[in-house]
Parts: structure tokens; sequence; C-alpha cells
């Protein structure tokens, strides 16, 4: 028989959504006149802006005449979305790149996976805590730890709380670790770095020939002049940093698939024998042999985010967001309740009233106020005692969600 590879049967069973899914599903049965609102999803609830949709649609139409068919494009991707992206969400930061240095994919999850192929095993590894389950499973899958511990910490793994004491920025390790997991504005605490912040990371990372994974995938629903977009914002990150974005929270593309990567030119790694190469030559090469690139009419899709019409109808939505994430922060304000995030980015993550767990108060609030959100506790041990709430929902339902937390909590 052929053996299988059994580092994934050390994953823990996918724990955190479905049981959600089964305590919502028990209480609707129970309750069946209960209105539940669901502020615990991490996807869009918006369409698509009507620019986009026409560039998507045309770009089908495209594909139906002799003339402009599209067959198999460019595997790194259209250099007229790339140049798109450089010209109007890079150059503004005063981040100059060039094409051969960002990769066109159809997604950012896939991304964060597939770019392990290009590192070796026994490069040490740092990722925050609470974190976005995809740095630290792709790890264990691809065989760079060994069992986890009853607290759920992976060996070989190095962890990094972020907590209330560190702002929810992760202090630099006290031992030499090879890649570092950065995501700004992060995902769940909905908190952000600053300049120099990220700086410490960057001089870490170039001191120590350590390479940073800057996860920006929310960088669009940064509201603050201050905060960085993107880490090559920061001196220095160009020699250490790759960079993933997408454009699913940003543009609504959750269904429709498209994000990217920066590998810059600089950001090099030894060779077993000492030799200095690029990671940018081999994502190249691991894209043109794995991959054969996003779909014409996506692509399309995404190019009309940067148009004038696109661009201000993506930051209207944006803004839509970020008034429900304001309506949710102030509530749970004057219900006395401690929270984070929700000025930079769509979450907004509290600290659970009353000292209750991440899932006591759960079911609190699935039981008392009929509102659906995520533990803190499901995304790392250092969540306990925290609750996620999404901004991502429709406006009515937030106003009512927030409404009855309110009326429950004073
Ligand atoms: C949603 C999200 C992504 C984007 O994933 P896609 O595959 O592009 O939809 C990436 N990182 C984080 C932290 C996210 O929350």
């Amino acid at each position: 028989m052929a053996k299988i590879n059994d580092n994934y049967l050390k994953l823990k069973a996918g724990y955190l959504f479905p049981e959600i899914g089964r305590r919502v599903r028990a209480f609707a049965e129970a309750n069946p006149s209960a209105k539940v609102i669901r502020l615990g999803i991490g996807d869009v609830t918006r369409p698509l802006a009507p620019a986009v949709l026409k560039a998507f649609h045309d770009a089908v139409d495209d594909l139906g005449t002799t003339d402009q068919f599209a067959g198999y494009g460019p595997e790194q991707g259209y250099d007229w979305l790339i140049n798109a992206i450089i010209e109007k969400s890079y150059k503004p930061l005063g981040v100059s790149l060039c094409t051969s240095e960002m990769f066109i994919s159809d997604g950012s999850k896939c991304d964060c996976a597939n770019i392990l192929d290009i590192f070796a095993l026994d490069n040490v590894v740092a990722i925050g805590d609470p974190v976005y389950p995809v740095y630290n499973d792709t790890n264990v899958m691809i065989g760079r730890t060994g069992e986890a511990n009853e607290k759920g910490y992976y060996e070989n793994i190095v962890y990094m709380p972020c907590n209330e004491a560190n702002n929810f920025i992760p202090a630099l390790p006290t031992q030499k670790v090879d890649i570092i997991y950065l995501c700004f504005p992060n995902n769940p605490t909905g908190t952000v770095a600053s300049k120099a912040e990220l700086k410490k990371w960057v001089d870490y990372a170039n001191a120590n020939n350590a390479v940073i994974f800057f996860d920006a995938a929310y960088e669009a629903f940064i509201t603050n002049p201050d905060i960085p977009h993107s880490i090559y914002e920061i001196e220095g990150a160009k020699k250490c940093a790759i960079e993933f974005r997408s454009f699913s929270k940003t543009a609504g593309f959750t269904g429709v698939r498209c994000g990217l990567v920066v590998v810059p030119e600089e950001v090099m790694g030894t060779t077993t024998t000492g030799e200095e190469y690029s990671f940018n030559k081999l994502w190249l090469r691991r894209t043109t042999t794995k991959f054969n690139g996003a779909s014409y009419p996506v692509q399309r899709a995404a190019a009309a985010v940067y148009s004038d019409e696109g661009w201000k109808q993506t930051k209207e939505i944006i803004d839509y967001y970020m008034e429900n994430a304001r309506i949710i922060r102030e509530g749970l304000k004057e219900a006395g309740v401690t929270c984070f995030g929700g000025v930079d980015a769509p979450y907004i993550w509290l600290k659970t009233p009353g000292n209750l767990t991440s899932w006591e108060f759960f079911d609190k609030l699935l039981n008392e106020c009929n509102v659906v959100g995520t533990p803190g506790s499901g995304f790392g041990p250092s969540g306990e005692g925290y609750f996620r709430l999404s901004a991502f929902g429709h406006r009515e339902n937030v106003i009512e969600a927030v409404g009855r937390i309110k009326k429950n909590l004073k």
C-alpha cells in the first residue's frame, strides 16, 4: 500500500468553526423563533463594485470572440494587472517594485501555504498566538513540527504570545529563528503595528538572516495615516520580507479568488553548501512549474479595482464595513466592555466581561442575545478570555446585535 503523509495526522481536528456551527444549530432547534445574528464569520457580504462587475462580464465576453479570446496567460499574472497594482497601491507609499517581483495568484491562503515549498524544512519558524490557523497547520503538514502538546503548541515552532501587555505585537524571539510570520492589520485581533514596531522586526530579520512573511490581507482597511500598508515602507525590508496581499477582503473577492505575492529580488537564502540564492528565482520556478495563472476574467476584474470608478466604489464598500466596526466598537465601550482593534481593521477583539472563558462568553452571547461571534481561544491559547466580532455583516444586523448586547450587559 502507498504510504500517507502522516504529518497530517498530527493536526488537531478542525474544531473551531464546526463546534460553533454545532452550538448554533442546537440553539436554533431549541429556539425556532429566535433571530440569530452572525458576527462570527470572516467572509464579506457586500456585492462586487459595479465597475469591477462590468470588467468581469466584459472579460467573459472576450472569451466568446475569436479576436479577444485568451488562453493560457503568463503564470506570474498579466503585466496590465501587475503594473496597475505597482502604480496605484505601492508607488503612493514610496515603494518601487519591478514587475518581476510580483506574482498574481488565486488567493492568499494558497500563497501563504505554498511559499513553504521554497524553504528548507530545518528552518526555525516563529508564529503569533493567537494566529490565522493556516500559518501553523501548513507547517505541520509539510513536516516541520513534532506533535502538539496539551495546549495545542507544536514541537519545533516558536510561538509568540500577543496580548494586552504587548499591545498585541509580539516581542522579538529570544532564540534565533529563520522565518517569522507577521500579519498587520491582524486577524483575529484587529490591531496594527506602527513603522517603528515593524522596523524592529526588519532589523532583527536582517541581523539574523531571517525572512519575514508579511500578510497584508487587511491593509485596505487602515484609516490612520501613520500606519504602514506595506512592510516595504520600512527601510531594509526589501532585503528580508515577502509580502502577501489579497483581493478577498479588499474588493469582495472571497468567491472570485485573486491574490498576490511580492518576492523582492534582494531576498536571499543559502544553499546547503553555503552559497547565496535568490528566493525570487525559486518562487518563479515554483510558479511556472506548479501554476498556470489566475483566470483571465478574474484578473480583468481585479485590474478594474484600480480604475478611477472601481477604486472609488471599492473604497465606499470598505467605508461601509469600517462604519460597522465603529458601531460595534463604540457600542461595546458604552456597555463597559474593553475592546481592541476595529479602527484599522474589520475585526473587534474584546476582553470577555466578568472573566468568562471565550466559550462561556460565546454561549452567553448566543443564549441571551442570539448573537454569534468567534471564541478567541480558537485562534490559539493566548486568545483565551478574548472574543472576535467581525464588521463584515449587514448594517441593520450590526445595529440590532449591538443593541441587544448593550441591553444585556448594562
Ligand atoms: C482572509 C485572509 C486571507 C485571504 O485569503 P484568500 O485566500 O485570499 O481569500 C489571508 N490572510 C488572512 C489573515 C486572512 O484573514
